[in-house]
Parts: C-alpha cells; structure tokens; sequence
C-alpha cells in the first residue's frame, strides 16, 4: 500500500466513525470540521491529505508549523500547541486559527504579530478542565475577561473554545463541562460558536457534547514515535 492509500483508508474509516457518532447524537456531519493534526509527521502527508481533500491541517509546534505552512498552500492552518509568549507572533504569521490561547501576554503578542502580518487569525480559547494549570488552559471563570480582550485586539477574531479532555477522567463529563463554557460564552459573544473538542480517543463523546472542530491525528496518520500532546 503507498502511503496515499493508507491515509485514504485511514481517512475513510474515521469519517465513518464520524458518520455513526453524529447519527447517535442527532446531528449532521456539515456542523463539524476535521482538523488533521500532522505533527511529527512530513510535509509529505500534509499534501497527500490537503490532496485527499482534507485541507483543515492542525499542528503544535512553531517551527515545524513555520515550516510546513510555507511549503504548503491550500490549506488552513490550526495552531493546536502551548503558544509561547515569544513565538506568538510567529505562528500570527501563519496560522489561520488558533485553537490554544490561554492567557493575556498570548492574546497580546498574537494580536500584535496579526496586525503586523496584515492578518486576521481566529481565537478559540482554551479551557481547562481539571484545574491543571501544567497542562494549559484557562480556568472557566477567565474565559469571559480573555474573551472581552480578544475582542479589543485588532487582528483577532473570537471563534470559540478548546479544550483536552483530562487524562484519565471521563471525556463526556469534561466535555458537558466544556459546553456549559461555550454556552456562557456565546450568550456574551454570539459569533463565537467553535467548541474544538475530542481527538483520537474521544470524539465520539465530543460530537454528542456539541463539538464544531475534532482535532484527530493517531487515527489518520498512525501512531506517533514520539508521543507529544
Ligand atoms: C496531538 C494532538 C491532537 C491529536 O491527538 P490524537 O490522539 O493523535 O488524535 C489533538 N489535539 C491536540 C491539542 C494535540 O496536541
């Protein structure tokens, strides 16, 4: 099997995975976007999947995204990693969407390197569920005063919320957790409608939570020999 035919088949099998959780949940697959997340993986696969058709491409790291989103066109870029504060302004550069922001010093240096890059990239913020700071997001009581500042700064867009589901924990509750967020956070901001939510292991219980964005990389492209999240 070439690799083209492997990440067709691969592709194949997850929308019908995607298919059966959206049936189960009463909802249509025209609602959710795929986001392929390529990390560690070559610009290579980045091109066989933007040619099979899947053209929202989801990395974690600067450089590497750097990378990759300038050999690369036709594609939406999703920033899904940490940001640091000092490579924000980076992947404003390239980035369409950026699934991970947690703090102000982010909203700021991201804002700044859109303005200067003559862009405008999308903000989902990210929340944490289980009070880990260590592992990124902000706490649910912060999501409003983020947000009121994603809205001040010129060069963002606030498009919604992410979130991981807590190792060892119940996807579905962390989930309905995140849903109560995002609903308090579309009362406030009605155009922010994105809940980016569920990956390899859990999408199922992210599509019957509301989710609009799975960021989905195992399934699609294999295991990775470095497990990074
Ligand atoms: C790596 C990663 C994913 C994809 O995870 P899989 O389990 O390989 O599908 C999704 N979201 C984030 C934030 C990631 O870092």
């Amino acid at each position: 099997m070439t690799r083209r035919e492997e990440l067709a088949a691969n592709l194949a099998d997850l929308e019908e995975r995607i298919a059966l959780a959206c049936a189960q949940a009463g909802r249509v697959r025209d609602e959710l976007t795929l986001v392929a997340v390529t990390k560690t993986w070559p610009v290579s696969d980045c091109r066989l999947l933007r040619d099979l058709g899947l053209t929202d491409l989801g990395e974690n790291r600067d450089q590497e995204a750097a990378e990759k989103a300038a050999s690369l066109d036709g594609v939406r870029w999703h920033f899904v990693g940490a940001v640091q504060t000092n490579k924000a302004r980076s992947v404003a550069s390239y980035a369409d969407v950026v699934h991970s922001v947690d703090r102000p010093s982010v909203v700021s240096v991201l804002g700044d390197g859109a303005v200067r890059a003559g862009r405008v990239v999308d903000v989902l913020l990210q929340v944490s569920l289980d009070g880990d700071p260590a592992r990124g997001g902000a706490d649910p009581a912060a999501v409003p005063g983020l947000a009121d500042q994603v809205v001040g700064t010129a060069g963002l867009r606030l498009a919604g919320v992410m979130a991981v589901a807590p190792l060892g924990a119940d996807p579905a509750a962390a989930f309905a957790l995140l849903a109560e967020v995002a609903g308090r956070l579309r009362v406030l901001h009605p155009a922010a409608k994105a809940v980016s939510a569920g990956m390899t292991g859990d999408l199922e219980q992210a599509v019957a939570a509301g989710a609009t964005h799975l960021r989905v990389g195992t399934a699609l492209l294999g295991a990775r020999s470095a497990p990074l999240r």
